[in-house]
């Protein structure tokens, strides 16, 4: 089993290397965002809810995002192991996490840290608002918001997950062609 977290802030590219990835390995890709956008377009009630935090950049709070992510988990139990795209995003999101693997004993296998600049995120985050008519991709302050609440919240991870994992935590270079990243991507997962 592989479990496997793509680290970054928006933009950094987490999505996209996901599906790079699973054409390659039999993993499931969990992304808590995606989730929330799917409720989103359902109209259910969490949706409603999680629009009002997302539609400022901010993030939807931890019981109910952990809530969720526990019961993704769980109705996935044949899987070979997962890539979580998105989540944790706060230090009470990992440590709640780090106890559900660990009950479930399915440890965490690795962390790779997606590094891209600043500017780079802002104009890949309003191409991908043209392209894809994302709410939160539309407007430059809400896009600036989130970047701000990464570093505010969400950025402390990597010393938790590197004093944690080790050499199981990993930072790359994401300012490059998809496809370089991709196969970066590979190579590390090999020894896996
Ligand atoms: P993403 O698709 O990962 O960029 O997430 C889009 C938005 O969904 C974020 O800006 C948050 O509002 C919300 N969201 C996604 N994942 C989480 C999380 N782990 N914790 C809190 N909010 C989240």
């Amino acid at each position: 089993m592989i479990n496997l977290i793509l680290f970054g802030p928006p933009g950094s590219g987490k999505g996209t290397q996901a599906q790079s990835i699973i054409k390659e390995k039999k993993l499931v890709h969990i992304s808590t965002g995606d989730i929330f956008r799917k409720n989103i377009s359902l109209e259910t009630t969490l949706g409603q809810m999680a629009s009002s935090y997302m539609n400022k950049g901010q993030l939807v709070p931890d019981s109910v995002t952990i809530q969720l992510l526990e019961s993704e988990i769980d109705t996935c139990t044949q899987s070979q192991g997962f890539i979580f795209d998105g989540f944790p995003r706060t230090l009470p999101q990992a440590e709640a996490f780090a106890s559900f693997l660990n009950n479930k004993k399915m440890p965490l296998s690795l962390v790779i840290s997606l590094e891209v600049g600043e500017s780079k995120l802002v104009e890949r985050l309003l191409k991908r608002g043209i392209d894809s008519g994302r709410a939160d991709d539309s407007n430059e302050d809400t896009i600036r918001a989130r970047i701000q609440v990464y570093h505010q919240q969400t950025s402390i991870l990597k010393k938790f997950y590197s004093d944690n994992l080790k050499k199981h935590f990993f930072e790359i270079n994401g300012e490059r062609e998809i496809e370089v990243i991709s196969q970066d991507i590979l190579s590390i997962l090999k020894k896996y």
